[in-house]
């Protein structure tokens, strides 16, 4: 297998609403207001926040990634979950079925959600082609090593691989993952 370097990038705390979800918080007919352009074709940060609450805790101000999606997905790390004292379930993004709910809140409204919170499983998205070049197919899962010069090196596994041609390679992990490796934005790691 060719080694071939990944970018690492870390994703904190965020969620994505579905369209009765933003009318629910922020009114009939409000549309999500694009802040900042993400790596990912059309998808943005949004201008808007929300607080979650759960029974033992509440996180403010959290981010709002559009645009809006069929199911509203709150994705969190293992230590929010801790916070909120919500059960911490690690899941593929989109598969709600039996996963916790929260409640969310912003200054116009809120919604208690029946579902929808995950620890969302660390993965990488590949090209096709690039997907080919190492040897990796679509759902694998896959071990990837990453090291620094602070000497908080791991090695990852499980990391899910997402072939689409949505996204130039780069891997996706949660606030967790990142400190463990030391890791605060960005870092880079190789299939093992
Ligand atoms: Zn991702």
């Amino acid at each position: 297998m060719e080694k071939k370097q990944i970018t690492v990038e870390v994703s904190a705390r965020h969620v994505h609403l579905s369209r009765e979800v933003v009318e629910q918080l922020f009114g009939t007919g409000y549309e999500l207001q694009p802040e900042k352009w993400l790596s990912q074709p059309g998808q943005f940060l949004a201008k808007e926040r929300v607080n979650i609450i759960g029974e033992k805790g509440r996180l403010e101000k959290v981010a709002i990634l559009g645009p809006i999606r069929d199911k509203t997905q709150v994705e969190l790390a293992l230590s929010d979950c801790f916070k909120l004292g919500v059960e911490g379930v690690v899941r593929n993004s989109g598969e709600l079925d039996g996963t916790p709910g929260v409640r969310l809140e912003t200054e116009k409204g809120e919604v208690v959600l029946a579902e929808g919170v995950i620890v969302p499983r660390r993965h990488i998205h590949i090209l096709p082609q690039d997907a080919a070049d190492l040897g990796v197919y679509d759902s694998e899962l896959v071990s990837v090593k990453v090291e620094n010069e602070i000497g908080r090196g791991i090695i990852f596994s499980g990391v899910l691989v997402r072939v689409s041609e949505q996204s130039s390679m780069v891997m996706h992990i949660d606030t967790d993952e990142g400190n463990a490796a030391m890791i605060f934005k960005t870092g880079t790691g190789w299939i093992v």
